[in-house]
């Protein structure tokens, strides 16, 4: 176990950052690591409380305690060894997770008496576990021990992966490894999904998408990219040449605002600003005509998710003259509600690093048109106040006001997968939400298989690679079994 009473006595501390003024700069990420003895001391207050409620928080069912314990002891390799029994790409998730296992850790069970100034008891804060799962996944790289584990034998079986976000990639890499033969299609020009072209480079730089690509090309998963099945190739022939196949298109139907001005120019979805700025980044040139850019502009971000909050830090990046975020749903409470008890996701209001950078956040403002001036470019928002009130959202009289704004991103989720195309010509059945319906990651249709995002719904990264590996077991039984062929 971690040091005994090592939570008594060590605060939680976490990673320094660079100071806001620098980082706006630039697009590289501003965490910077933590010294080794002081992440052996975070690791160290990882109490061995028995039943370690982290492993659940954690959809990945990571191995927490014992890694945090083979970091404490300096044992590197093992540390890498526990993390990499679970998770495919430790990396990741140790930059961009919301680490539910930290709030569901122990140590953010109960107070505590104040062991530093004894001025009272202090809430001693959970273990930092996603920062010791991040530097635990970089120091394997860097000390080249994330290595290619081919399958010794060939299944002679190939399965197709359509999309290659975590969710494809996962499945790929737990498939190869199985001995079959993979082969991953993506119809953006790059491998990566969200990771590549939603996430910003100062949350994810692409750098360490890349260097774990190594090693899937390196076990024999191959990759087609520009390739949109549906369109360059249909269903019926990715039926035809594969065993079976996995489906994790990613949930990518963005919301729409559907009121007065929707079709004013600068108005855009978040995820055509986001995919630019990420593509400058990777060195592309983003033609002038057609270029989103905040620079100099009045932003309004609808949406305070992941991608409202991303906009936030790239807009900020670029200039903007001013940025303002806005949710619809009242501002959240700043401590945990009687009905969301520990270890549940804590439903409470949120600082993101954007946020922190700067801007403006309101809550509980309801957009009813977008104004736009006399050359049809979007001059500001005209907007109410709301409240909920029995469950629903009602309009505050007297509460009409326009809020200045010249560049509108909507930031409001997505709403599943396309059906046209892919999820047609294969003939899967939806569920009423606009995902592909799953019972155990099989799709209606026998042999096609699907996982992250497009049947679960707009999500996380943790997720979408926790339902990459199963769904791949799955496909690995099935392709086990006898019936092996698909419909
Ligand atoms: C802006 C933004 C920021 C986010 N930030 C975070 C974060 O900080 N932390 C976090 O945990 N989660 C975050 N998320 C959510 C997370 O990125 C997703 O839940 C996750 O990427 C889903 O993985 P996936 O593999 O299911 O799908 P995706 O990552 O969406 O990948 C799907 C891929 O399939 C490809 N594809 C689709 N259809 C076809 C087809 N017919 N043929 C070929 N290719 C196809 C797409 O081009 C795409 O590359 C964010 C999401 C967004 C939009
Ligand atoms: S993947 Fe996320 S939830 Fe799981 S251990 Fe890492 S940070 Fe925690």
């Amino acid at each position: 176990m971690g040091k005994p009473r090592g939570f008594l006595e060590i605060r939680r501390s976490k990673a320094d950052q660079r100071p806001i003024g620098e980082r706006l700069n630039d697009f590289r990420e501003f965490e910077l690591p933590v010294p080794d003895a002081l992440l052996r001391e975070q690791a160290a207050r990882c109490m061995d409380c028995g039943i370690p409620f982290c492993h659940h928080g954690c959809p990945l069912g990571n191995l927490i305690p014992d890694w945090n314990d083979h970091v404490l002891s300096g044992r590197w390799e093992e540390a890498s060894i526990a993390l990499h029994a679970t998770n495919n790409f430790p990396e990741v998730t140790g930059r961009v997770c919301p680490a539910p296992c930290e709030a569901s850790c122990v140590l953010n069970l109960e107070t505590i008496p104040d062991q530093g100034d004894g001025s009272g008891r202090v809430q001693p804060g959970a273990v930092t576990i996603k920062q010791i799962e991040h530097q635990i996944a970089d120091r394997a790289f860097d000390d080249e021990r994330i290595r290619p584990q081919r399958s010794p034998v060939r299944s002679g079986r190939k399965v197709a992966v359509v999309g290659s976000g975590p969710a494809g990639l996962a499945a790929a890499q737990q498939l190869g490894r199985k001995g079959h033969e993979v082969v991953v299609f993506e119809k953006d020009d790059r491998i990566g999904g969200l990771l590549r072209y939603g996430i910003p480079d100062f949350k994810l730089e692409k750098e360490v998408i890349d260097r774990r690509l190594d090693q899937l090309r390196a076990e024999g998963v191959s990759f087609r990219s520009r390739v949109h099945v549906g369109v360059d190739v249909t269903g019926d022939a990715l039926k035809k040449q594969f065993d079976a196949i996995v489906l994790c298109g990613g949930a990518i139907v963005p919301r729409d605002l559907p009121v007065p001005g929707r079709e004013l120019a600068g108005v855009h979805f978040a995820m055509e600003f986001l995919v630019q700025q990420n593509k400058r980044n990777a060195g592309d040139i983003v033609p002038e005509e057609g270029a989103i850019l905040a620079t100099g502009r009045k932003v309004v971000v609808l949406g305070g998710g992941d991608t409202g909050s991303d906009c936030v830090g790239t807009s900020l990046r670029q200039s903007a003259e001013s940025v303002t975020s806005l949710e619809l749903m009242p501002r959240p409470p700043d401590h945990r509600r009687d009905d969301n008890p520990w270890p549940q996701w804590p439903l409470i209001y949120r600082t993101s690093s954007s946020h922190e950078e700067g801007g403006q956040r309101d809550f509980g403002v309801m957009t009813k048109a977008v104004l736009g001036d006399d050359q049809g470019r979007v001059r500001a928002l005209e907007v109410v106040r709301v409240e909920l009130k029995g469950g629903k959202l009602v309009e505050l009289p007297g509460s009409a006001h326009e809020i200045p704004c010249d560049l509108l991103l909507l930031a409001m989720g997505f709403v599943g997968s396309p059906r046209a195309g892919m999820l047609e010509q294969l003939g899967v059945e939806m569920d009423a939400r606009g995902n592909v319906r799953t019972h155990e990651f099989a799709t209606s249709v026998p042999g096609v298989f699907a996982a992250g995002d497009m049947s679960r719904g707009q999500s996380l990264v943790v997720w979408a690679i926790a339902e990459g590996r199963k769904a791949a077991e799955r496909v690995d039984a099935w392709l086990s079994s006898t019936a092996a062929r698909v419909a």
